[in-house]
């Protein structure tokens, strides 16, 4: 999830949508956590602004709640080293949360490189990414204030939460890569092996993760409970579509799927139906819900696509390939 972040019409359109937004949205203070978190095995740590919870096979599930975009990362422990599946917005230090839940050799791996995932990267040393452009271009330049100054406003965060955060001059670090690796890598934790999957669409280094052993399917941004934004520039609605329907068919045996955002354990059969929902989009069976400016909502209840009007074109020639 990311408001754009490349000041174009449209997203000057979307800042205006966000301060009208901001009049409803009272305090992220006043945010209760998603209920379904209390159904979960909270693991209390030191560090008050996450919230970290214990998802089966050991896979630590850890949650920024108090902030618009509820980024979620995960650990996730084999027998010899740990793999940090993002690392989240950047707005308190989250390696010592780590330290505290493994003290293995620990790799870092992003579901895609928008700032809502990477904003702790920098805190490690050793960092696995896609080998494609734009993975390059965010861990050489991060993301300005400018282009994430955004998500501190009052309304995107609960700064209370999170004494002597400096939102004035707050930005997403760059980082430094020191294995590229490409779909189908498996990376081998010891006792578990997850495997690599290419998932572009909603950037081009959009990758979902499958652990065969554990049954779990870590979609980042590709899906997860709530709005799912195609209408970034990097985003690319043909890609998406096959990608979807590519990871619905690895839902079809897992026993949980784990977004990046929202909530930390879905249900496979709920990502089928997004895979099926957005065949309805690009059959032209499914009518727009709402239009916000350039951005269309089409709205499926649990989830909705939020599709940028002008990248509608790219849905040409999908139809049948999903
Ligand atoms: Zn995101």
């Amino acid at each position: 999830m990311m408001r754009p972040v490349i000041l174009s019409l449209f997203a000057l359109l979307t800042l205006s949508t966000r301060a009208f937004c901001t009049v409803t949205d009272t305090s992220w203070c006043n945010h209760q956590l998603r209920p379904e978190l209390k159904n979960l095995h909270e693991v209390k740590t030191s560090h008050p602004w996450y919230k970290v919870y214990d998802v089966g096979h050991h896979t630590y599930a850890i949650v920024e709640p108090y902030n618009w975009e509820e980024t979620i990362c995960y650990l996730i422990i084999g027998s010899n080293k740990a793999l940090l599946f993002d690392t989240g917005m950047g707005m308190d230090h989250v390696l010592p949360v780590i330290k505290e839940l493994t003290h293995l050799p620990i790799w870092v791996l992003n579901s895609h490189t928008h700032p809502d995932h990477i904003g702790g990267n920098y805190e490690f040393s050793h960092i696995m990414a896609m080998n494609t452009a734009y993975t390059h271009h965010s861990a050489a330049n991060g993301y300005s204030h400018q282009q994430v100054r955004d998500e501190v406003t009052p309304g995107s965060i609960c700064l209370s939460r999170l004494p002597g955060f400096d939102t004035a001059h707050y930005y997403i670090h760059p980082f430094t890569v020191t294995r590229y690796i490409n779909n189908g890598y498996i990376i081998n934790l010891g006792n578990r092996q997850l495997k690599v999957i290419r998932t572009p669409g909603h950037t081009p280094d959009a990758i979902c993760l499958y652990d065969e052993q554990a049954r779990y399917l870590w979609t980042g941004d590709s899906f997860y409970h709530g709005p799912i934004f195609l209408f970034d520039e990097a985003t690319n609605l043909h890609d998406y579509g096959t990608s979807i329907a590519l990871i619905a068919r690895y839902a079809c045996n897992a026993t949980w799927v784990l977004p990046a955002h929202n909530l930390p354990m879905v249900k496979p059969t709920e990502l089928i139906a997004a895979a099926n929902a957005y065949t309805q989009i690009v059959t032209g069976n499914k009518k727009v819900s709402a239009a916000d400016g350039d951005v269309l909502t089409y709205d499926f209840g649990q989830f909705s696509f939020k599709i940028g009007k002008q990248y509608l074109n790219q849905l040409k020639g999908l139809k049948g390939k999903m």
